[in-house]
């Protein structure tokens, strides 16, 4: 068994994993060609901000890697550094069956109609063909069930025979590769290029999601390998969530890995306690909407915005007689996100208990009476001028979530210059993005270049961390404390290099018998 990375390695973006089963050369049967490997893909997501630099685009979007031997591809959730290579996977003539939890599946049609639309084609035929050819590979999974993978089962070897043939092929194996192991040292350069030598050959591979309090539908995977010499769990995390997310309840670790790929996207840090982040979420707005500018809030059409709306609506129910919050206009402006919510209400199910709750006493989590959402082009554009012609506050949610992209850009470009505008981050802006220049070069009175046009920074800017949507270092680390039955081997993805470091530190401390590394492409 293998584990091969096409993303998600260098940075956040581009979750691309493979593993590989059965992945040896049995000569004396197969002649070498590799007829008994079984691949499954974990993900086939875009590159984005400077995780796109050095590869040409080309590169970032065309299936640069052998298809013939992936059985399977399996998605974690429809975040489009996760899905949105998989038009090209399509074009590249995959015809596998795409596994996904049952709410992924009915989001993800959309996630890809959109990226189309963004950034490929407006031909409503081939977004069409596009979209069809998916939902016929789509296979909806419930969470906690078990699901048969399609396998190469190596029916050339007998039981016996495959012993040795294992054995054998351990060996071999175990001499010609370099060495996955990493010292404990901290400067030792990491290796994981090839990766895990396992000496097993396996007749069944099964998978199963579980819940990973991400975003709706999103799910951390485990794939047990069984065969003669037994099983081998691993397990893919996607992206956790974080305790205490709104909406969604926290992951439970699984019962058992014997290999973990995690992210460590916040592997290094630890977000604010849950009433603090609330508490500055009021405060910001109360102080921003003051002197009548407005405040921009980039945030990702699924996940985010329903856990702001979800969150403004519990702030609005607390803070009833308060003329701020009772005239505050709250405007979503992206169609796409208005999907979303509706199919966050559709999959309420899903939700927290707190969540629940409140549906129960009659509340409406995601929505109340200042929710104003913008659909159409034209409207976007008059919102935008209405805007700067009252100076009226308002809280504007749109998207990309790091202003790559997307509406938000538009009222970046006409209110940054502006003193009275603030911008709150609330979700990880990763390196090169947009969302990070002005994080980085804002609070310095920089400016930085919007559709190839440099805009003055004179707003605010504010970051709130304690929204993230992802699992922080306590987080990481209980994810794996909490299993019984612990991974000899953990390989950490999808983070910039400080967080993999430290989370591969603590992991060292935590499992000083496992076997750490950090992957690489
Ligand atoms: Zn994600
Ligand atoms: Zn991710």
């Amino acid at each position: 068994m293998q584990i091969i990375h096409h993303g998600a390695v260098n940075g956040v973006t581009g979750s691309c994993h493979q593993l590989d089963v059965n992945n040896y050369n049995n000569n004396s049967h197969n002649h070498g060609n590799g007829n008994n490997i079984s691949s499954y893909l974990i993900d086939c997501g875009l590159f984005q901000g400077a995780e796109t630099a050095g590869k040409s685009s080309a590169d970032q979007l065309q299936i640069t890697f052998d298809i013939q031997h992936i059985k399977a591809l399996i998605i974690t959730h429809c975040h489009i550094d996760h899905v949105g290579r998989i038009p090209y996977l399509l074009a590249a003539g995959f015809n596998q069956p795409i596994y996904a939890t049952t709410a992924t599946a009915a989001l993800l049609p959309l996630v890809i109609e959109d990226a189309l639309k963004v950034g490929v084609t407006r031909d409503p035929k081939l977004i069409q063909a596009c979209i069809n050819r998916l939902k016929k590979l789509l296979v909806p999974v419930d969470y906690g069930q078990w699901i048969t993978l399609p396998i190469n089962i190596p029916t050339a070897i007998s039981s016996t025979e495959s012993a040795t043939e294992m054995d054998s092929a351990s060996s071999i194996e175990k001499t010609t590769t370099e060495p996955a192991t990493i010292s404990s040292t901290e400067n030792t350069e990491d290796i994981s290029k090839e990766t895990i030598v396992t000496p097993a050959i396996y007749h069944k591979a099964k998978l199963k999601f579980k819940p990973a309090g991400h975003i709706l539908g999103s799910a951390y995977v485990e794939i047990d390998l069984s065969g003669p010499s037994g099983n081998h769990r691993v397990v893919f995390s996607g992206d956790l969530g974080a305790t205490y997310a709104p909406l969604l309840a926290s992951p439970k670790s699984p019962y058992r890995a014997d290999t973990l790929v995690i992210e460590s996207t916040y592997g290094d840090k630890n977000h604010q306690g849950r009433k603090e982040r609330s508490k500055q979420l009021k405060n910001i707005i109360e102080s921003a909407v003051k002197d009548n500018g407005v405040v921009l809030i980039p945030a990702f059409s699924i996940g985010r915005t329903q856990e702001l709306l979800y969150e403004f609506e519990h702030i609005i129910h607390r803070n009833k007689h308060n003329p701020v919050w009772e005239n505050i206009d709250i405007i979503v402006d992206s169609p796409m996100a208005a999907n979303f919510t509706q199919k966050y209400r559709q999959f309420k199910t899903l939700w927290d208990n707190e969540a629940k709750g409140k549906l129960a006493q009659g509340r409406h989590p995601l929505y109340f009476n200042q929710l104003i959402t913008i659909d159409s082009h034209q409207d976007h554009l008059s919102v935008i001028n209405y805007l700067d012609s009252t100076h009226k506050p308002a809280i504007i949610i749109a998207a990309s979530g790091m202003c790559t992209g997307g509406r938000i850009t538009n009222y970046l470009a006409r209110f940054l210059p502006i003193p009275t505008t603030d911008i709150l981050f609330v979700g990880y802006q990763a390196q090169g993005t947009t969302g990070r220049d002005i994080q980085t070069y804002g609070p310095q009175g920089g400016y930085v270049y919007i559709n190839e046009l440099k805009i003055d920074i004179k707003a605010a800017i504010h970051t709130i961390s304690g929204y993230s949507a992802h699992a922080d270092q306590h987080n990481l680390i209980n994810f794996v404390k909490r299993m019984h039955h612990k991974p000899s081997h953990i390989r950490i993805v999808h983070g910039d290099n400080e967080a993999k470091q430290a989370l591969a530190k603590e992991y060292r401390k935590m499992l000083p018998e496992a076997e750490i590394v950090i992957g690489k492409e």
